[in-house]
């Protein structure tokens, strides 16, 4: 029964030339100069979402959304959430309190101008709040946000808050983290929430774990990618380390038949759909929590 349980598909809607692995080499500066595929590849999974009769929740960059702003209206009017990146990409541990509220308040407004919706969650470039900028969760509450999932309880050498709680909680600041999903193995939490590991992996050992986790946890799962993943024909960036452009380009050409079998082999609806009621915690998540 429980792998008939509703997951939410989450999309973190930005460009190839945003990721934090060539943040180093493209400034925002340069953004503008970069050709665009994030108008084009949202839109295919748009297509594709509506093949399967899926709802998602797409969190969205300001940056996004000022430069196309009919795409957040289109995304909007099928039905999906509309939710914040941020403006920028910048990563929260990197921002001062003041920059990171300009950031996501700048954001917030800027898609619910094009998307006529009111936001209500919002999800850190690079799942970056952790323990040193732990004040972030005021911020968010501070903008009206409910909630926030932009923790990843992983090791992981970019990100990550191993210690933290596995499933969704009320933080003490008053919003609602959801933490990207992870398994249990050898006294560890091993990450299986989606983007670069579910490119790596075959998809059968994806599935899988994805089965193992609905068996093992009373939680819904949860799934996050980009549209830049189903592109294999994207504008090359060059000058960025090994390691980056290994984690950035390996099995993009076979993503987009994953995704579709994934979007087959489960349920799948937005995160409001599948967490949240009244803006709260779906009482039944709460009480077999057992992080
Ligand atoms: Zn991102």
């Amino acid at each position: 029964m429980s792998l008939q349980r509703t997951n939410a598909m989450t999309v973190d809607v930005e460009d190839y030339f945003h990721v934090s692995a060539f943040e180093k080499i493209i400034q925002p500066s340069d953004w503008s100069s970069c050709k665009p595929t994030v108008d084009y590849n949202t839109k295919r999974l748009l297509d594709l979402f509506a093949q399967k009769e899926i709802k998602a929740t797409f969190f969205i960059l300001g940056w996004v959304a000022e430069a196309f702003p009919q795409l957040i209206k289109d995304i909007a009017e099928q039905g999906h959430e509309i939710a914040s990146h941020g403006m920028n990409h910048r990563r929260a541990a990197t921002q001062t309190r003041e920059q990171l509220s300009d950031d996501i308040k700048k954001s917030i407004d800027v898609l619910e101008q094009a998307s006529g919706e009111k936001v209500l969650g919002y999800r850190a470039p690079s799942f970056s709040i952790g323990k040193e900028n732990e004040w972030a969760f005021e911020l968010l509450a501070e903008l009206g946000l409910v909630y926030s999932s932009s923790t990843y309880p992983i090791a992981h050498d970019l990100y990550g808050t191993p210690e933290w709680p596995r499933f969704i909680h009320n933080r003490p600041e008053g919003i609602i983290e959801i933490p990207i999903p992870t398994l249990r193995s050898d006294n560890k939490n091993l990450g299986i929430g989606g983007g670069g590991y579910f490119r790596l992996y075959p998809y059968f050992l994806s599935k899988k774990r994805i089965q193992k986790f609905l068996k093992n946890e009373s939680q819904p799962y949860s799934f996050y990618f980009h549209p830049w993943e189903i592109d294999p024909n994207q504008p090359r960036v060059s000058g960025a380390s090994l390691k980056s452009k290994i984690r950035h380009y390996i099995n993009l050409s076979r993503m987009e038949g994953k995704i579709d079998s994934l979007l087959t082999d489960f349920n799948w609806s937005t995160v409001q759909d599948v967490y949240l009621s009244d803006n709260k915690i779906k009482p039944s998540l709460l009480t077999q929590s057992s992080s």
